[in-house]
């Protein structure tokens, strides 16, 4: 039996959201994608020193 992951607001069945900006993962431009994944590499030195 499988387990349902818990229903988040506005997100249809495995779509992603970006933990940075919170929206979609699929709905970022490739500018996006780079800009959000700067600020993630960011996010995680500053809490991995
Ligand atoms: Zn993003």
């Amino acid at each position: 039996m499988m387990t349902e992951p818990p229903k988040s607001e506005g997100s249809e069945g495995s779509e992603e959201n970006c933990p940075i900006c919170n929206k979609p993962k699929s709905k970022h431009t490739p500018e996006k994608v780079l800009e959000c994944s700067k600020k993630m590499r960011e996010f995680q030195d500053a809490k991995e020193e």
